[in-house]
């Protein structure tokens, strides 16, 4: 990602946003067993604590739905 999908806060417009990782039991995995997978990246407003965006680390290791 190249750039932050989100700089304003749609809730407060606030601009202050932090960049979290979810770690652990939060891993979105894309194999149904085992503990590889990927974090959960956040994008959160660090004045009113909305989480503003979610992604993946690495969304091309995720298989494509046909
Ligand atoms: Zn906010």
């Amino acid at each position: 990602m190249k750039q932050k999908p989100i700089t304003k806060c749609q809730y407060c417009g606030s601009e202050d946003i932090g960049e979290g990782w979810q770690h652990g039991e939060g891993l979105v995995t894309f194999q149904y067993h085992g503990l590889r997978g990927n974090r959960l990246k956040y994008l959160i407003c660090r004045n009113c604590g909305a989480v503003l965006y979610q992604c993946v680390a690495e969304p091309h290791r995720f298989p494509q739905t046909k």
